[in-house]
Parts: structure tokens; sequence; C-alpha cells
């Protein structure tokens, strides 16, 4: 699960001290070095996410000689400093990896030096070495930051970093040029410390800052007064200069550009999705907006970004769409599409060609991953809720970057080659290859009705345990802000959303799916579920419980289903539509006309959409749950009493007696009818549709012909 940083209170303030020595005092050096990282990362200004760093060389017990060892601790490969623990750090011998240096051929063979550090490892630790292990190792200091400051990278991706590194540090900061991370710039570190022991720090051009300290404490405070440095006197110098070169538009008021960002998501995922299916981020903040309205917008993103952690995330160059607040041509966008992405993905493949090696893997998705709308904000779109908004965090780090540097000096992004060496290192490749195979519903979006309730809940468990992203809606405020926590808690904020609808409502309906698509960017499966239960004999039931019932269980299933098929239309990904009915809909019961009526207009509603949606690749399936009582809200109140006052019992006994009354001589729990929907949900039915499964243990009167 990956955690959302934060930006402190004030974005414009200084990074902040906030190191504890009482508690510092309690911790031993390992723990020490948990602390500072998960200070340090805490902070998006200080390093984004998986971006930097953090080491301590720590003397150990060897369990083999039983002595004290020097031992290097550093962030293992693919952590994340400010969620990091202590299992998340590889430990290396540091003898052993001083012991690599006579083996380093030179830089064409700086890879096969990765393949050398396992051997290194210090006590069976399975932590993966990260190919930044030998900078940490060679900087001849006990505790050593490696950050990824927005205000330092400024001045690393500046035409004139050198001199800008003198000017703001004097004599105590050195600097290297660019060079890919790896064995030979752990040299190149090593040397440029020990032949300046002055150093406190290096600026690594268009990458970021190197810092040190004897003691973990000086090491953080120093990191901090570096990064500091570098803003105050950013902060200095562009007072007086417009950021960006000013504004060329207007922001839209935010309504309107949640309203255009929710238009445009399912139309672009429909067309970026060829490869695997998207999950789309919105950001609107305002450093976003002052980038997208500006005057070298276009200019600054066809520069593309600098830092290797950026691009990697975000693609070196984001798309702008022609999107003009003022005209407000959103169709146009929409109906230039096509042409826009052509020409991106014709120039990515270009940049492909241009700088592939013969042993480079194969192209990667050519389609873009930031797109910036003036006026409206940025879109980010990946695999997944999380890489989706990390990119799009990635991209404002990348505005601050740009903001910086264009504002004292000429920015500059890495030279086309050399991101391309890091986009397509065989190392890199090696990464994505050992990530674990997608879940079944990974790059899904999933609207459940009555969300909260107890077949709602089963469901999206369900669902999100495949990897769907899953918006709850329900009536129930209360219910369902437990039920998002929960699922947040058990499967990642980013993973669910949950919004207040009521089905019989048009405008909450539409309004529901609208921010369906712009917390995720569309919707594929609908989970129509929200209902009630009534009871009563015809001549006893009023036209208000009548109505009740036509209005929740019949309309309300028209109306989210015509909403969701809006939004699979324009994506033209086709879609599941799974509607929980009743087998009260296949069979008459007595003293429930107006719930089986209702619930009957349900089946042959997903029966109609089922012909309908075909064409799109929508399917339409419905699940037939019966008697599910644990769990179940329904089950709680006048419907249990009055059901148990029909079979002439009390309430305790009617789980048994629903038992008894099955075929297969079992209850129906929530958990049976979500494995139900999961399956129409799901690619193994993909070929049904208009279909109904009963999950009721058996009950013959509801056998389908
Ligand atoms: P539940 O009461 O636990 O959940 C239903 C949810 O729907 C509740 O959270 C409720 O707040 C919500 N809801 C009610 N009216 C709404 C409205 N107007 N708009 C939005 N949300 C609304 O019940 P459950 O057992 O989980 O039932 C889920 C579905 O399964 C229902 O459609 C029900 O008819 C059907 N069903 C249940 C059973 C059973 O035995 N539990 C049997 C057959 C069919």
């Amino acid at each position: 699960m990956t955690q959302q940083k934060q930006y402190s209170q004030n974005e414009n303030s200084l990074i902040e001290n906030r190191w504890d020595d009482a508690h510092a005092a309690t911790l031993s050096e390992p723990e020490l070095l948990l602390y500072r990282s998960n200070l340090l990362g805490a902070d998006m200004r200080v390093t984004n996410y998986g971006g930097g760093n953090t080491s301590a060389k720590i003397l150990c017990l060897d369990p083999l000689s039983k002595e004290q060892v020097p031992v290097l601790w550093v962030k293992g490969s693919g952590g994340d400093i400010g969620s990091i623990r202590l299992d998340g750090f590889a430990t290396l011998y540091m003898d052993k990896l001083e012991s690599l240096k006579p083996l380093y051929r030179g830089e064409a063979h700086e890879d096969e030096m990765v393949g050398y550090l396992p051997h290194c490892t210090f006590n069976l630790n399975s932590r993966a070495a990260s190919i930044d292990t030998p900078l940490h190792a060679f900087v001849p200091f006990a505790h050593v930051d490696h950050l990824h400051p927005d205000a330092v990278i400024a001045i690393a991706a500046a035409s004139n970093s050198k001199a800008l590194t003198e000017t703001i540090y004097g004599s105590e900061v050195g600097w290297l040029p660019w060079r890919r991370p790896g064995f030979q710039l752990g040299l190149e570190l090593e040397k440029l410390a020990k032949a300046n022991p002055h150093l406190r720090g290096i600026v690594l051009e268009a990458h970021g800052l190197f810092t040190w300290g004897d003691s973990a404490k000086d090491c953080y405070l120093t990191s901090l007064e570096m990064i500091n440095k570098a803003q105050r006197w950013l902060d200095e110098q562009l007072q007086e200069v417009p950021a960006f070169g000013g504004d060329a538009c207007q922001s839209l008021d935010s309504e309107a550009r949640r309203a255009v960002a929710a238009r445009l998501m399912p139309v672009i995922r429909g067309k970026t999705s060829q490869r695997q299916r998207q999950i789309g981020h919105f950001n609107d903040s305002a450093e976003v907006l002052q980038f997208v309205n500006s005057q070298s917008l276009r200019a600054l993103a066809e520069l593309g970004t600098s830092c290797p952690d950026h691009f990697l995330r975000t693609k070196i160059k984001p798309l702008v769409l022609d999107f003009d607040p003022a005209s407000a041509n959103l169709q146009q966008v929409i109906d230039t599409l096509d042409s826009q992405l052509a020409a991106y993905n014709a120039d990515y493949e270009a940049y492909y060609q241009r700088c592939r090696h013969a042993d480079s893997p194969a192209i990667r998705d050519a389609n873009p991953v930031i797109y910036l709308i003036p006026g409206v904000g940025m879109l980010s779109f990946a695999k997944d809720k999380a890489t989706a908004r990390i990119a799009g965090e990635f991209y404002v780090n990348a505005i601050n970057v740009m903001r910086g540097a264009s504002g004292v000096s000429q920015y500059m992004g890495l030279p086309e080659q050399e991101a391309f060496n890091i986009e397509y290192w065989l190392l890199e490749e090696a990464k994505l290859q050992r990530m674990p195979k997608p879940k079944s519903l990974a790059g899904q979006i999933a609207v459940i009705t009555g969300g909260a309730g107890g077949i709602g809940r089963a469901t999206a468990r369900r669902l999100l345990s495949e990897g769907a992203c899953v918006m709850l809606t329900d009536i129930d405020q209360h219910s369902l802000d437990e039920a998002v926590a929960e699922f947040a808690g058990a499967f990642g904020a980013d993973q669910v959303a949950g919004v207040v609808m009521d089905v019989r409502q048009e405008e909450q309906v539409a309004a529901a799916l609208s921010s369906t698509a712009l917390a995720f960017g569309g919707v594929d499966i609908l989970v129509s579920n929200a209902g009630i239960a009534s009871s009563a004999p015809i001549d006893e039931t009023s036209l208000a419980m009548w109505q009740h019932n036509q209005d929740i269980l019949s309309t309300g299933y028209f109306l989210v289903s015509r909403e969701a098929f809006k939004i699979m239309k324009t994506q033209q990904m086709g879609g599941s539509m799974i509607f929980v009915a009743s087998k009260n809909g296949l069979v008459a019961s007595a003293n429930a006309a107006a719930y089986c009526t209702a619930k009957a207009a349900e089946i042959q509603l997903a029966r109609c959409l089922a012909l309908e949606g075909a064409p799109l690749g929508i399917r339409v399936n419905v699940v037939n749950p019966d008697a599910v009582l644990r769990g179940s809200k329904i089950w709680t109140g006048k419907w249990k009493e009055e059901r148990a006052s029909a079979y002439n019992m009390s309430t305790d006994e009617l789980e048994e007696h629903y038992r008894q009354r099955s075929l297969l001589k079992r209850n129906v729990f929530p958990e049976d009818i979500a494995e139900g929907v999961y399956f129409f949900a799901a690619e193994a039915s993909s070929k049904s549709t208009g279909n109904v499964l009963n999950v009721d243990a058996g009950h013959a009167p509801s056998f389908t012909r």
C-alpha cells in the first residue's frame, strides 16, 4: 500500500526541524536511521514518493565471527523513505562493498556490479539492495542522505547549475555533472568528498542532493539546512519574477474544472487503454493551475522533466490539450483528441527509435501519462490509482523545479539519450518484470449502490481484493463513511471512495457517476444493489408502499444503469452490470406484492439492457440472493418480524428455517452473493449476458427456464 505524503501546512515556508532529542535518545542506531528517514520522507518538498535514499554505516555483530563489523544500512530497492520500516533497509558488509572496487571494469560494465551486491549481504537480509547502494557506501561518512528536494533540483536543472551551486553554498557544497546512478557515480562522489574534506554535501546536476554527517541528527540538520538555503535564495530571486512568464489564461471555477475533467477522463481512458486499462487522477492544485495557465506552458512542457525519478513516473513529456477556458471548447478538444494522441504516440515512437540500443527492451505504452489542461488542471493516468496519483505528484515536483530553474536561469531537461538510457535501462526493465502479476480486476472501476449494506460491503471487499477501484454509494452517510474507512484501512485509501447517492434522485445519480469518473477515470462495473424490503397483504398495501418499492428498486436501478451505460458507451471498453435482484423477482411470494413486482422489473430491465449493451460489449446479468440474514440491514427491521410471523415462528428460528427450506440445507451469506457478483464482473464470465444466477442454496420454484 502506498502512503499519501503531505505538503506542510504552509507550502511556502521553509522545511522545519522536527527532530525530537528526547525521542531520539531512546533509539538504537538503526532506529535513528529509520526516524531520520521517516521525518525527511514525510514532506514532498524534501523528496518525492519513492525518491531519494538514506543510509548509515553501523557496527553490527557478525553472526559467524561474533565480532562487531561495519555494516551499511541503506534504503532497499523500490522503497520510500517516508513510509519505510526497519525491514525496508538492505544491509551489506562494508568490507565486501569495498572489495568490489578492484572488480569494477569501467563504465561500460556498470550493470554487472549490481549482480555483485547480493554477495555483500549482511545477516541473510532478503531486502534487495538498490542501484544507489555504491553512492552511499563510498561517501566517506557514517550517515548519508540522498534527497530530491524541489528547491535543489531547480538549481541542479538550471543551465548554469554549477555556478548557481557556488553562489548559494560557497565552498560548502560540491557539484558533479550529470551521471546515471551506479558504481561510477559512487566512486566520483567518494573522490570529490575525500579531496575536499570541508564539503558538507554535493549537488548532482539534473538530479538531486547528497549530504552527510557524523551522527543521524547532524545529517538530518545538514539536509534541512542545505534545502532551506536553496529555497531561501530562490524565494529572494523569484520575488520580482512572474512565475512561468505570467498568465496566458484564467482558471475556470472549481465546479467547472471538475466538470471538464469528469467529461474528459472517460474519453481519454477509452482511447488509451489498448495495452492495459488505465486509472485516472485529477489535480487542480494552485501550483498546477499556475503552470497550466501560464505563458511558458507549452515551451517548458516540451523540454520534459529532468530528475530521473520524475520521468520514470511521468514519461519525459506531458500532453498539453488544446483547451481554451475562455471559449470552453471542450467538444472540440474531444473531437480532436485522436489526432493529438496520434501525434504524441508518433513522437514517442520516434524518440524510442532514435535512442534505442541493440539490446533495449521493447517499446512500452506510447500514450501520455500526464495531460495538462489550461484553465482546468492536470490529469494523470496509470495502471492503478496509486501509480496515477503518484505520477501526478511527481509532475508537481517537476513544475516546482521548472518554476525555480526558469525563474533564475534557463531550465534544462535531460538530454534525450540520457533519459532514454534510464527509461529503458535493462535493470529498470528487470524491476518491471519482477512485479507481481496483476490481479483479475486490476485497472477496473466498480460502482456499488447500497454499498454500505450487507451484500454491498461483501461485494466491495471481494472486488477490492481482486484489485478493482471501488466507488461505494449509499443513501446512509454514516454507514457509508464507516465502510469507506474500513476498506481504505484494508486496501489503501487510493483504492476506494464513497459518495452519498439516493438512487431515486436523477441529479444525485448523475452527480455520483460523474464523481466516479473524476475519482478514477470512468466505470467498468456497475453493481446495482441498493434496496429495501416490504411486506403486506395486497389489501393493506398502500400506494406509498407500492411507490416506495418501485422508486428504489425499479426506477433506482433504471437511473443508475442509464448513467453508467452512458459512461461505458463513451469509453468504448465494454463493461459489466450486475443487478442484485431477488428470487422474489422470479417466484411470487405471499404478502410481498410490491417488493416482488419491483424485483421482477429489475430482472426484465437487466435483460433489456443486455440486449442494448451487447453491441458495445456491455454485459448485464442478475444475481438473485435469498434469505441472506447475516449482515443485512433488511433483516434487522420489520421485514424480519413480518417474515417470522408469516411462518409462525420467532425471529431467532428464521435462519434455521431457511436453511432447512433450501435444497442444499445450507445458509446463504453476503460473501456468497459477492462471489456471484464477482463472477459476472470478471473475465471468467465474458461470454455471458442476460443471465440470472440464483445464489439461494437451492430453491426448486426459482429454477430458471
Ligand atoms: P441492506 O439493507 O443491508 O443493504 C441495502 C443498502 O441499500 C443499505 O445500505 C441502504 O442504506 C441502501 N439503500 C436503501 N435505500 C436506498 C436508496 N434509496 N438509495 C441508495 N441506497 C439505498 O440489505 P442487503 O441484504 O445487503 O440487500 C442488498 C440487495 O439485495 C437489495 O436490493 C435486496 O433487495 C437484495 N436482496 C437481499 C436479500 C437478503 O436476504 N438479504 C434477498 C433477496 C434480495
